[in-house]
């Protein structure tokens, strides 16, 4: 069964930045408050998520990390280049797979005087019994020495800088769409964000995108709130006057999700080009709500496309709410 996990992880466990992202996620999913990432050595050596959800019963640890399939396939570098699988929903278990796993937890409704368990995944992929642990309520993961057992997949892996690099995106993206939950990242003893739940408020939204994208986007960039035919923009632009090298600050989200888009992006430029007469790294994160039924955001989980229905409304949606905010927000304050 550990072989078949490692096949599994050859398509979700990339690198630590892809570990995050599924155990983070897992954390929001247990409706965590407040989610600390501590990271060493760009997360290979050790990477550890706790939250304050819901947590995991004793009987059910196991559960959690389990796959139920088999396999046949004798010896796992037979494997190194197989992509075709694909990943079926089991992070957990792929993840320990190639890792040194302990999760430990404590249902956040047990009473008082419950202890936390832990339990871990030996070398050959057999679960642990459970042992008593200190934890508050909450899980954490912690993943250490990622890939020790699968040497070509450790080849992969780049500097610590860059690997740290892409882990701190992966928190970045979610830290932006999630500003309700606190967040707090940890590298090599270091903090890189302590990110204080921004509940609404406006100054405490400003002090996250502080933290997040730079004291110049937090205090330059406009707020865009629009409106119409059942489409929902909310977010911040910063008009490339005031941005420096930010051709990375561009985040937009469909119904929470990241996405990248070739319409998306068509109407964010066309929108700055329109006022500035040139779109040069437009900065922006931007959050787009639509019904459901009005997006397949499931075209490629890893290429965060998506296909709208009415592509040309929500083109046309995009393009003049920017348009008029950036000109409102530009020309207006600066012709006399
Ligand atoms: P999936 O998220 O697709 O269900 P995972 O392998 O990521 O698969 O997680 C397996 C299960 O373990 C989850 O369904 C959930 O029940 C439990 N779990 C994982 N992480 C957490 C967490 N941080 N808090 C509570 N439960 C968790
Ligand atoms: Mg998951």
């Amino acid at each position: 069964p550990h072989l078949v996990n490692q096949i599994a992880a050859g398509e979700v466990v990339e690198r630590p930045a892809s570990i995050a992202k599924e155990l983070i996620e897992n954390s929001l999913d247990a409706g965590a408050e407040r989610i600390e990432i501590e990271v060493e050595q760009g997360g290979v050596k050790r990477l550890r998520v706790r939250d304050d959800g819901c947590g995991i019963p004793r009987d059910e640890l196991g559960l959690a990390l389990s796959a139920h399939a088999t396999s046949k396939i004798a010896a796992l570098e037979d494997l190194d280049g197989i992509i075709t699988l694909g990943f079926r929903g089991e992070a957990l278990p792929s993840i320990a797979s190639v890792s040194r796993l302990t999760l430990t937890s404590r249902p956040r409704e047990a009473p008082e005087d419950t202890p936390a368990w832990s339990i871990g995944v030996g070398p050959d992929g057999t679960l642990e019994s459970p042992q008593p642990a200190a934890h508050p309520p909450g899980t954490s993961v912690e993943v250490r020495e990622l890939f020790f057992n699968t040497p070509a997949r450790r080849k992969f892996l780049r500097t610590e800088r860059t690997e740290f690099g892409h882990l701190e995106q992966v928190v970045r993206r979610i830290a932006l769409a999630c500003p309700e939950v606190g967040l707090v990242l940890r590298h090599n003893g270091r903090q890189v964000f302590d990110l204080a739940p921004a509940g609404g408020e406006t100054a405490r939204e400003r002090a996250r995108l502080a933290q997040l994208l730079g004291q110049s986007f937090a205090e330059q960039a406009l707020t865009v709130a629009a409106e119409a035919v059942g489409l929902r923009l909310h977010g911040w632009v910063l008009p490339p006057a005031f941005s420096r090298s930010q051709a990375d600050q561009q985040y937009f989200y469909v119904n929470g999700r990241m996405v990248r888009d070739k319409l998306v992006a068509h109407a964010v430029r066309q929108a700055f080009s329109d006022v500035l007469h040139h779109a040069r790294h437009p900065a922006f994160v931007l959050f787009l709500e639509l019904p459901a039924r009005q997006v397949d955001v499931n075209v490629h989980p890893a290429k965060h496309e998506v296909r709208f229905r009415e592509s040309r409304q929500v083109h046309d949606f995009l393009f003049s709410s920017l348009q008029r905010r950036l000109a409102d927000g530009v020309l207006g304050e600066r012709t006399p």
